[in-house]
């Protein structure tokens, strides 16, 4: 099966006050359909332009990334993308902010009633039902994720990329939420890639972790995670086999870590 993103060697670099910064080198993966794909790494190390470039937000310097087997050209509109900032529009109520990507001009057109539909299904997939008419500012943290989550599924894309989403909030809370993305995704065949700087939760939620190494990003290591699904993010870490997964990745985010990079 052709993976549905292609990384051929590619290098990034960026001018900053003159000076080149390194981004990426020489980043050849591939990511398989359906996959959850978590990718982790010391920041700054390129995490964030990994996801952009497969956005299509930016250019590769050198290099090529495959789309569906053919070269991204472009702002990639299969995907849709998560960052750490809110980027709710406060001005909209929780219902007309998730509408948003329906108005994009290449989707195909939706009557009313399945607008209401979609929304209201998605707003239920996410346990916001009752919250529709709320704006943004009335609501807690993770319920503003939860309404960025129903955004950016409402268009239905092919894959998710998200980076740090949970990044800024409270442990408990972030368990729960891995928990319910966990149930949203499992069984979609979405593809989703996640950016975390938190190994913990890279192993609990995904088929994969690549750890990347300090800049420039290169892939240090890359790591099949065999647990069964449906998981449990609560008790997953108590699981056997968690401890070997993470000691081996451990092993390879450590070095770094001693460079004075903070992970
Ligand atoms: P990470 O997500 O792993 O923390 P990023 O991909 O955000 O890392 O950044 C990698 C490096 O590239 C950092 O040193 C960052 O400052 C630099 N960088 C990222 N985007 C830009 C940009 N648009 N212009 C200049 N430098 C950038």
């Amino acid at each position: 099966m052709t993976p549905i993103v292609e990384y051929r060697d590619l290098s990034k670099v960026f001018y900053k006050d003159n000076k080149q910064v390194h981004a990426l080198a020489h980043v050849t993966a591939e990511v398989a359909e359906g996959e959850l794909l978590a990718i982790v790494g010391p920041s700054g190390c390129g995490k964030s332009t990994l996801l952009n470039l497969s956005a299509g937000l930016m250019k590769p310097g050198t290099g090529e990334i495959r789309y569906r087997g053919k070269p991204l050209n472009g702002v990639n509109t299969q995907v849709s993308y998560i960052t750490q900032r809110d980027n709710l529009l406060p001005w909209r109520t929780v219902e007309d902010n998730v509408a948003l990507p329906l108005s994009l001009g290449d989707r195909p057109r939706l009557t009313k009633q399945e607008r209401r539909e979609r929304i209201s299904h998605h707003l239920e997939v996410v346990g916001l039902t009752g919250f529709e008419k709320h704006y943004p500012g009335e609501l807690s943290g993770g319920m503003r994720k939860r309404a960025q989550l129903a955004r950016s599924l409402v268009y239905e894309p092919d894959m998710l990329l998200m980076d740090e989403p949970f990044g800024a909030l409270d442990a408990q809370l972030k368990l729960v939420l891995q928990a319910e993305l966990l149930r949203t995704w499992e069984g979609t065949g979405k593809t989703l890639m996640f950016v975390t700087h938190d190994l913990t939760e890279a192993i609990s939620i995904a088929d994969r972790v690549i750890v990347m190494s300090t800049r420039p990003g290169r892939i240090k290591a890359v790591e099949r995670i065999d647990l069964p699904r449906p998981r449990d993010v609560f008790s997953i870490r108590f699981a056997p086999g968690f401890g070997d997964y993470f000691d081996r990745l451990w092993s390879a985010l450590r070095d770094d870590i001693r460079q004075g990079q903070e992970v």
